[in-house]
């Protein structure tokens, strides 16, 4: 398609993003689909890359239109594409695996070692049009919103941790009550945990915490959370602990609370090195401890669309206000002054 679009741009390196009017419609390639974008999402990785701190000075390469939670419509199909076709409801995958590592060959694209992230390392999809490979986009049922599809990308994470957790018939603990954190909890009792136990030091965040499904809400800033949870299960501790806030003190909390032989999941990224007590609260006790990097492509999408549907997940707690891409300013003031919900950008 030939023509302009609007769209938010990195136009140099340094600080700020530039909202442009005359950008020309990506072209696409033999095995790329042209979006129509209609709804994306805000994500911390914009405001870091906005804020050109190092993470993004070693990744992005200014001129390009950022942005990585979208949904629209395929208007455009290269001729090696036999998997979309015109017209087809479309959310994408940000990881985009090179097919040819290990890594892929093995069943682990989300842990591809020559990923190309789109928004970040190849132009992304805050514009009217963006160009992906067709095995990155993942078709909606008619039934999921554009607005609501932006979630599969970034709500992803707490659903793959939720995997990584084996939580069938379990008690587990979900530490941090942000929409991933919310997610996670509503994904792990969709995917039949016995009993799910979530903290935070926001009593706010509990209340929402309880509507999505947890059984037991503990405030941790208000109590000694380990010696909560060992109370409640006989001195046992929680068969499996996912942590999504990335704090050193609650990682071991949550390492701490979990039993003997059980599971620990991290999701949330420390912005420093965590020190822990390899020896007791891990060798010792036999705990089996994982990270989770991105999506499994595509289980976990398919796992987060049942969870979407699921009645106990109130999506409209994880979204927040919706702007127009030319006012992209007033979303970034409003997630740094603290507004909760992910932010909804529209061409
Ligand atoms: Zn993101
Ligand atoms: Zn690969």
């Amino acid at each position: 398609m030939q023509g302009t679009m609007c769209g938010i741009v990195k136009e140099a390196r340094g600080e700020g993003l530039v909202y442009k009017t005359d950008l020309p419609i990506p072209q696409i390639g033999p095995d790329e689909i042209l979006i129509k974008v209609k709804a994306a999402a805000l994500c911390g990785t914009d405001l870091h890359i906005c804020d050109w701190d190092t993470w993004s000075q070693n990744r992005v390469r200014p001129p390009m239109v950022i942005g990585h939670e979208i949904a629209g419509d395929v208007v455009e199909i290269g001729e090696n594409v036999t998997d979309c076709k015109i017209g087809d409801r479309v959310s994408v995958e940000s990881h985009i695996p090179c097919k040819e590592c290990w890594f892929c060959q093995n069943d682990l694209a989300e842990i591809c070692k020559n990923v190309e992230l789109f928004g970040v390392t190849v132009p992304g999809g805050f514009a009217e049009y963006a160009k992906i490979r067709s095995d990155c986009a993942f078709h909606l049922d008619d039934n999921i919103s554009y607005e609501h599809a932006c979630m599969f990308e970034p709500m992803g994470a707490g659903v793959h941790g939720v995997e990584a957790a084996h939580v069938e018939g379990k008690t587990v603990l979900v530490s941090g009550c942000g929409p991933i954190g919310l997610t996670a909890i509503t994904a792990a009792k969709v995917f039949g945990a016995k009993k799910v136990i979530a903290c935070d030091l926001i009593d706010e965040k509990l209340e929402i915490a309880k509507e999505m499904g947890a059984d037991i809400i503990i405030n941790s800033g208000k109590c000694d959370l380990v010696a909560e949870i060992k109370a409640m299960t006989d001195g046992v501790g929680v068969d499996a602990a996912i942590d999504i806030t990335g704090a050193g003190a609650a990682i071991n909390n949550a390492l701490k609370s979990v039993r003997a032989a059980g599971r620990m999941v991290c999701v949330g990224l420390p912005s420093k090195e965590v020190t822990m007590d390899l020896t007791e609260d891990l060798i010792y006790r036999e705990v089996e401890m994982t990270g989770i990097s991105g999506r499994r492509i595509w289980g976990t999408w398919e796992s987060f669309a049942k969870v979407m549907q699921d009645p106990r997940y109130k999506i409209e707690r994880i979204i927040g206000h919706e702007f127009k891409m030319a006012d992209f300013q007033k979303a970034i003031d409003e997630v740094k002054s603290g507004v909760p919900g992910k932010m909804i950008l529209k061409p």
